[in-house]
Parts: C-alpha cells; structure tokens; sequence
C-alpha cells in the first residue's frame, strides 16, 4: 500500500478509534498528531523532541490525552482498552513499546 493510501486510511481508522472511545465513556484530546518536519527534521533528522524517524512525521501517528469523568488517565494500562480495540482494526499501539498514548499505523517496520 502506498504511504498516500495508508495515510487516508489511517485518517478513517482514527475516526472510528475515537467514536469508539467515546462510546465507552472516555473522552480524548489530541497531543501530537502531524510532526512538521519543518520543525521536527525531515525522515533521519533529529530536531528538537521526537525521534529522528518517526510516524509522526509521515501522519501516520497520534498520540491522544485520555479522560474518564473528566480524570486525565496518564498510565499505559488506561489506554489498553483503547489499544486492544485500534490493534483490532488493524492499528499499531505504542503500549507494546512503552508509548501507550500513542496510535499509529505500521510503515516501512516503523511504528
Ligand atoms: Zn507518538
């Protein structure tokens, strides 16, 4: 699949993660979601925070601020339920590599 092609599928996956999520009773606010690579360095380049090839850079990564009943929820385990269900759809979780915030499609072995 081309990288054009899983970034809009990627796109559509996000919305159902997040109407999932939802309808759980959780609420989300997004942290970092597109790195610019105006800011953050192209592919290979480390510039400020973030590695230097990174999924975000290739709109291919979210990471999301989980709340139920308005407690912001920081622990890995928090968002497991929310990883399980993105792993189901055919995501990539980052809390298999101690990065639970964040939501990602696999690219080139990149997650
Ligand atoms: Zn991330």
């Amino acid at each position: 699949m081309s990288l054009g092609s899983k970034q809009r599928k990627f796109a559509r996956m996000i919305a159902d993660l997040i109407v999932w999520a939802y309808e759980q009773g959780y609420e989300l606010t997004f942290g970092d979601a597109y790195r610019d690579p105006r800011v953050h360095g192209v592919m290979g380049v480390k510039q400020g925070y973030g590695r230097s090839m990174s999924n975000h850079k290739q709109r291919l990564a979210v990471d999301f601020n989980l709340f139920k009943a308005g407690v912001y929820l920081t622990a890995t385990a928090d968002h497991e339920p929310l990883g399980i269900y993105w792993e189901s759809i055919g995501g990539s979780w980052g809390g298999r590599f101690n990065d639970g915030n964040h939501y990602s499609m696999e690219h080139e072995g990149r997650r």
